[in-house]
């Protein structure tokens, strides 16, 4: 057997989740070491929208000094209706939203998160960083997990926490479930320059345009010197099993309804890659014993409500919580992280689902019906809202 080290705490994947998890964990003085599989810890080259729920947590663990610079703070976030071009209801993110929920909605480049998380992290004496270091599989042990790896090394940890996303393969030795669930829509996103598009809705809005079977957001990013776009629309040649859908071409087939304003911006999209709608369905059960999961790994969702990277980390400080409440008795706090947190992101899992289905994707009379009952909304009715962004994990 290869050497053995040993691990106390291990987390499992550098990304928003598992680095904000050490942030958390080194907040309440606990230690721990984190891996990451990719060469470097980075983020790819989109936007990213955080809502209160996450940006209080942020601000506690002492990031927005770094962040300040770089994110973006809409005024509002406009409906619009991506046919007829008409203005449906709209949510004021300015004076009333802050007094009842204490923090900012903010957009901000991954990247910048990432780099001011990773900066943080460094920062502290208690968190090591691994890269380029892939978890190929974990084996329980009489008091913790063993982590092999796929360069061949072993660690002995005494817990595990899986923060490696999507495709997690923590997630495969905890509940040993299928893969995830391939929806018939795709996204296409990115970044880019302010200057690449001729016509946008300014610094002070983020727009979400809804129509039959499909959505289109804009929003600002870098003080004002890019801008993210996202065309998430339903392919009529969804296959799973083939690469072959989801295709520039029918990009252009399904937004041919929208108008000109959308199709405009749509020319600046990034077509360089595309993002299948991968998800799980919720479930009560991601801790083994001293093994548990965070993030996308334990509940990744339909990205419609903007809230996976925020649910990540709503799940690390509760974590944290959990573990210094027990005085790092594992596994109950693993279950009690659990137990606090599973109802929370299934409603955020199904309700993202809905947001789609129900508001965002409507054709026909039901679009319509949808303008004409949100025609009626105030700005600043946030009761909708409350049970998402006031919730304080
Ligand atoms: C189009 C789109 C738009 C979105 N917009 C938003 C938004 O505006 N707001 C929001 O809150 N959320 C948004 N999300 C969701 C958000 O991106 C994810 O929920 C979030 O990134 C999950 O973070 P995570 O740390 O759990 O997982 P990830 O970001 O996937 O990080 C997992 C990390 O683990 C590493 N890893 C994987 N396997 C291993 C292994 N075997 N060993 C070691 N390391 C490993 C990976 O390399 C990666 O760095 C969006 C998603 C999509 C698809």
């Amino acid at each position: 057997m290869a050497r053995t080290t040993q691990v106390p705490l291990l987390v499992v994947g550098g990304g928003l989740g598992g680095l904000t998890a050490a942030l958390a964990l080194s907040s309440r003085g606990i230690p721990c070491h984190v891996v990451e599989k990719s060469p470097q810890f980075g983020e790819i080259g989109a936007g990213l929208q955080i809502a209160p729920n996450a940006s209080r947590i942020l601000h506690r663990l002492g990031l927005f000094d770094a962040i300040r610079g770089t994110a973006v703070f809409p005024q509002q976030l406009v409906m619009m209706d991506a046919v007829s071009g008409e203005r449906v209801t709209s949510v004021d993110l300015g004076r009333a939203f802050l007094e009842r929920y204490q923090q900012p909605y903010f957009v901000i480049h991954r990247g910048d998160l990432l780099d001011a998380l990773l900066a943080a992290c460094r920062s502290k004496p208690s968190i090591t960083l691994e890269a380029g270091k892939a978890l190929a599989r974990i084996e329980d042990t009489a008091d913790g997990a063993d982590a092999f790896f796929a360069d061949g090394t072993v660690y002995r940890c005494q817990a595990i926490v899986g923060a490696d996303g999507l495709h997690s393969s923590v997630r495969r030795h905890v509940t040993g479930d299928e893969e995830p669930v391939c929806e018939p829509y795709v996204a296409y996103r990115g970044a880019i320059p302010i200057g690449a598009i001729s016509e946008h809705a300014g610094m002070d809005s983020m727009m979400y345009w809804g129509g039959p079977e499909l959505h289109f957001v804009q929003y600002p990013l870098r003080g004002g010197e890019m801008y993210n776009q996202v065309a998430v629309f339903r392919s009529r040649r969804f296959d799973p099993a083939s690469q072959d859908w989801g295709t520039p071409q029918e990009l252009q087939e399904s937004f041919a309804c929208t108008c000109a304003p959308v199709r405009k911006s749509l020319e600046a999209i990034l077509l360089n890659r595309r993002w299948p709608m991968v998800h799980r369905y919720p479930i009560a059960q991601w801790t083994r014993g001293r093994v548990t999961l965070l993030g996308d790994a334990a509940h990744p969702m339909l990205q419609y409500l903007a809230q996976g990277a925020c649910q990540a980390i709503e799940d690390a400080v509760c974590l944290a919580r959990k573990l210094s409440e027990s005085g790092l008795d594992y596994e109950r706090a693993f279950a009690a992280y659990q137990a606090a947190r599973y109802l929370r992101t299934a409603r955020v899992q199904t309700s993202a689902r809905f947001f789609g289905d129900y508001v965002m994707h409507l054709s026909g009379v039901n679009r319509l019906l949808r303008n004409a009952l949100l025609a009626s909304r105030r700005a600043d009715d946030f009761s909708a809202l409350d049970w998402l962004y006031g919730h304080d994990a």
